[in-house]
């Protein structure tokens, strides 16, 4: 089937296209896209692209860092003041999917897949997205949410505050092949601390659902408490709750919830 490739300057007339036509489908780096062309996915009939620079821009001079939808994984790696999204941004793929990979197709990447938005989640990040109506901004959590229901809306940036101090946020990915492998299990967790006691936990697990979720009842057992072997056990005996992973080629639900505990104990612990 022929596909029509649309190409404009600015953001506001892909974001209308999209927004008005189901067959459309956004084109970031492609590398997801241009698999499902490949492999004959009947359902695009317009590919939309858009040069508008604010779609790759990186703001690093506020309070929050501002990354535009455009921006590739090579760009965040090679910026020195996103070091804390370096470990994320590094786990993606080779170094030709990073180079073509963007911050905005990961927020649609399927299981295995999505490991920076698991970062962004436990960041609380803010996704500015441009839809029919104009542009809103909506929490990650919010937009993951209602996935399904954005695939007509352009994503223009997401913001995150930096981690504060910068070990209290954490990223793992558990991977059978490296350094490209896709996800057994994705973790992130950002442990602010007040008085050496955790307050505003946000621990999230990729590939332990259908997109990256929120581990509310490990949150729960590490609030107010400081990050001691004792904190670190509890969370860890109830990381699988709420979760609802799937069997894949990578591995099995039942695997994924048998290793989950381990692997949240590793994180907290800071061991390798
Ligand atoms: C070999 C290989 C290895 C990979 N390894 C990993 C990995 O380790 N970890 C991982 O997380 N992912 C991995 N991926 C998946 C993918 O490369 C990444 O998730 C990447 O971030 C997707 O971004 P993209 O710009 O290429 O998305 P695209 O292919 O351009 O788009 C993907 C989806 O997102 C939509 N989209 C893209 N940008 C926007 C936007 N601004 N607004 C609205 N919708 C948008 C598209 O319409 C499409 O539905 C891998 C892919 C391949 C082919």
């Amino acid at each position: 089937m022929p596909v029509t490739v649309k190409t404009f300057s600015t953001a506001a007339e892909a974001a209308s296209v999209l927004s008005s036509d189901r067959a459309a489908r956004y084109f970031g780096g492609g590398t997801l896209v241009m698999r499902a062309l490949n492999e004959g996915d009947i359902s695009i009939a317009t590919v939309v692209r858009a040069t508008d620079r604010a779609l790759n821009r990186i703001d690093v001079t506020g309070a929050r860092v501002v990354i535009g939808a455009g921006v590739t994984f090579a760009r965040i790696l090679a910026e020195r003041e996103l070091g804390f999204l370096h470990a994320p941004a590094r786990s993606i793929g080779g170094p030709a999917v990073r180079n073509m990979g963007t911050v905005g197709g990961n927020l649609f990447a399927p299981c295995p897949f999505g490991d920076f938005t698991v970062a962004l989640l436990a960041l609380d990040a803010i996704v500015t997205v441009q839809g029919g109506l104009g542009a809103r901004d909506m929490p990650v959590e919010e937009f993951l949410q209602s996935r399904d229901r954005q695939s007509g809306a352009l994503v223009l940036a997401v913001s995150s505050a930096r981690p504060n101090p910068a070990d209290a946020f954490r990223y793992r990915k558990i991977a059978r092949i490296r350094p490209k492998g896709g996800s057994v299990i994705t973790l992130a967790a950002h442990l602010p601390t007040s008085g050496g006691r955790i307050s505003g936990a946000r621990i999230v697990f990729g590939s332990m659902g259908p997109v990256p979720v929120r581990a509310r009842a490990a949150e729960r057992a590490l609030e107010g408490r400081a990050l001691d072997a004792s904190a670190i056990a509890a969370a860890a005996a109830v990381a699988g709750e709420g979760t609802s992973p799937a069997d894949t080629a990578i591995a099995s639900a039942w695997y994924r919830r048998e290793v989950i505990g381990v692997h949240l104990r590793r994180l907290l612990a800071g061991q390798e």
